[in-house]
């Protein structure tokens, strides 16, 4: 029987391919090791790794790893969540014009953004991202922005509401398409099948992509939309849908972690592409997000609603702004910007925390899987 290495060297190399790189090394780009081909944990890299990226151990990035079993063992999915009142109230009077309207539009935004998100790291980062335990969260990431997008499917669904004008708000509505069209360029450049890493340029364009992505999209334009869903839940509105943001809030607070870490360990390992120039230009496009996630938050809350107006978002917004500044260690850019919702800290937090109906517990579990003596 063909072991997996001499099924490989059965694959015909393309001509050209130097002799003792095989068909697999050539589809990532990676080099044969000088070392004979086993790795070393100083051989990983998290960009421009020329170390075999098939080969998960030995760990280098621990974090990773861990993050991506936190994944697995928080799995859950939306039809595991009851619609029943959410569908009663949606079909009542007890909602008004100005709710519905938040519903719809929040709806608007992610029914598309996890679908964005889901593309980027399959058709863009995963590619550039040359280091297995990473790549190993990015495939679990992939998955849960799938779950995401069924789940806000599902809530569309089950409130039936005009999939056609909630899908197409993300072209329609001008404080929705901003936002992508804002995103769009960051994700176009890796997913361009001519984009390699490999120059300051290039690494700097990978590293900004990460940026917007972990930092202004999933760290700054969910969170506005967070807020919305879980304070109507908090008065006892849209439980369910409230229940399947709490999970999606969960995965969504690690998918930020992981990309923080991501990008501040390859500013570690490349230290040359983190020049101040760069960190003026990172803070100017979280700047622009602020503006555009507060443009969104009026368009969504135009006379204030659940005891929430665009104002207390705009403060939310600096000072979620300032948090991600902090994280990856440019300037804040709005001092003595303070949490106006400090319940959401516990929802991030993730302490003991039970969702609505109390069926299942919110907190980040790290025994989902079995233990074998
Ligand atoms: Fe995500």
């Amino acid at each position: 029987m063909l072991n997996f290495d001499e099924e490989i060297r059965q694959i015909a190399l393309p001509s050209g391919m130097p002799l003792g790189m095989n068909a697999m090394q050539s589809m990532q780009g990676a080099a044969p090791q000088a070392s004979g081909g086993r790795i070393r944990v100083e051989d990983k890299r998290i960009i421009n790794c020329k170390a075999d990226v098939n080969q998960l151990v030995p760990f280098k990035y621990k974090w990773a790893w861990e993050k991506y079993l936190a994944g697995c063992a928080n799995h859950w999915m939306p039809q595991e969540v009851n619609m029943t009142a959410d569908i009663a109230l949606w079909k009542s009077d007890k909602l008004s014009d100005d709710e519905r309207r938040l519903v719809k539009r929040n709806l608007g935004f992610f029914t598309t953004a996890d679908s964005l998100a889901a593309n980027n790291i399959v058709l863009g980062t995963y590619r550039h991202i040359t280091n297995p335990e990473c790549r190993q969260f990015l495939l679990r990431q992939a998955f849960e922005e799938a779950i995401h997008t069924h789940a806000y499917q599902y809530i569309v669904e089950s409130l039936g509401l005009d999939e056609g004008e909630i899908f197409n708000m993300y072209h329609e509505v001008p404080s929705i398409r901003n936002k992508d069209e804002f995103l769009l360029p960051y994700i176009d450049v890796l997913t361009n099948p001519e984009f390699k890493t490999g120059t300051p340029d290039a690494d700097r364009a990978l590293l900004r992509s990460l940026i917007v992505f972990a930092c202004i999209m999933e760290g700054l334009f969910f969170y506005v939309g967070f807020v919305q869903i879980l304070a109507l839940g908090r008065q006892n509105k849209m439980t369910g849908a409230a229940e399947q943001y709490q999970y999606i809030l969960r995965d969504e607070s690690m998918h930020l972690n992981f990309g923080v870490d991501l990008i501040n360990q390859i500013k570690m390992e490349n230290p040359h592409l983190w020049t101040s120039d760069f960190r003026e230009e990172i803070r100017s496009l979280i700047q622009k997000g602020v503006e555009l996630e507060y443009a969104y938050a009026e368009d969504t809350m135009p006379r204030g609603v659940l005891g929430l107006n665009a104002t207390m978002f705009k403060e939310y917004l600096r000072f979620i702004a300032n948090r991600r500044c902090q994280q990856i260690g440019v300037d804040v850019l709005y001092q003595g910007a303070a949490n106006p919702f400090p319940w959401m800290a516990e929802m991030i937090d993730l302490k003991k925390e039970k969702n609505f109906f109390e069926t299942r517990v919110t907190e980040y579990q790290t025994g989902g899987s079995l233990d074998w003596d």
